[in-house]
């Protein structure tokens, strides 16, 4: 993890619960967990900045704004953020951070709705923009031991297997997955499953230094001299595994990730549903973090990626 921090885990999470129901000590929170000790301008990166004030109170200013003395930029800690284009306060925004980053099924907007007391489509902007938060950044290729497995996720089957590319209608949708034994995921949407899109997505995944373990289906038969190795498993004759040679892990991923589709958000469309694989996977990638590193991590995923942003969601 990188420089900013200075709170101790434990001393987050008992933080936690006060940040999310006082605005005021959501706001430091958030500061302190964007600047540490050291807040700077978050237009020329300046340290020579202080917090303004209310004249009458003495208190802090009632948007909580920074000023900067040397470019006299005016600022929250919201500025360059996910919740930037946002009025929700952002009590509600630590909650949100708290659940779905510790929840290993993730958490839903209705239950956001519910404890926040807020309308359902500002739980549902809020959880949008912290899947977002959670959206991999400059990932690297995996390597060692990786198991690749493709598998449907949705309301339906498609119709026509095997005859149409793209199935009928609203179908599952094909997901794509690629797991190192003992390390990061990265899970896809790919538009079928035939050999060119499967291995296109084996190449940008996986680094050529691994060695693919995948089961008997067509698609990873002629990708595998590319790699340092190249192992398979046969399903089709209840083959599951053979010495080390398995994809128990990615079809363990795939499962947690339905079940908890199907538990917590009851089907997601296909439009939507790389939002929620970036949410699986952020849990499953940091799945060694304690409770308060993971909150850190999602919370940082924040920070820059606003403009980055191009769903069209609307504003909030
Ligand atoms: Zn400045």
């Amino acid at each position: 993890m990188d420089k900013r921090h200075s709170l101790s885990k434990s001393n987050l999470v008992e933080q936690i619960p006060a940040a999310c129901s006082d605005e005021k000590t959501a706001v430091e929170f958030l500061e302190k967990q964007r600047w540490g000790n050291t807040p700077a301008c978050v237009r020329c990166g300046s340290v020579n900045v202080y917090q303004m004030k209310n004249a009458k109170t003495g208190e802090r200013n009632e948007r909580y704004l920074w000023r900067c003395h040397d470019c006299k930029e005016q600022y929250t800690v919201r500025i360059g953020t996910v919740y930037e284009e946002s009025r929700i306060p952002l009590r509600h925004w630590c909650y949100a951070f708290w659940r779905a980053c510790t929840s290993k099924k993730g958490v839903s907007a209705l239950e956001i709705k519910r404890q926040c007391q807020i309308s359902y489509k500002s739980a549902l902007f809020l959880m949008n923009r912290i899947r977002f938060a959670m959206a991999p950044e400059n990932a690297h290729q995996l390597t060692g031991v990786v198991e690749c497995d493709e598998t449907y996720i949705g309301p339906r089957k498609p119709r026509y297997k095997g005859t149409s590319k793209r199935g009928r209608g609203t179908s599952k949708t094909p997901v794509f997955c690629a797991v190192e034994r003992n390390g990061q995921i990265r899970r896809r949407i790919v538009a079928d499953v035939t050999t060119e899109t499967i291995e296109s997505a084996i190449r940008e995944e996986v680094a050529r230094s691994a060695h693919l373990m995948t089961d008997e289906f067509s698609a990873y038969r002629r990708i595998g001299p590319e790699y340092a190795g190249h192992s398979t498993v046969t399903h089709a004759t209840k083959e599951y595994a053979r010495g080390i040679a398995h994809t128990n892990t990615a079809e363990s991923s795939h499962a947690l990730v339905k079940r908890g589709i199907v538990g917590i958000y009851h089907n997601v469309s296909r439009e939507y549903l790389h939002r929620y694989l970036w949410q699986y996977d952020f849990l499953w990638n940091n799945r060694q973090m304690n409770d308060g590193e993971r909150i850190i991590a999602g919370i940082q995923g924040a920070e820059g990626k606003r403009m980055m942003y191009r769903e069209p969601i609307g504003k909030m």
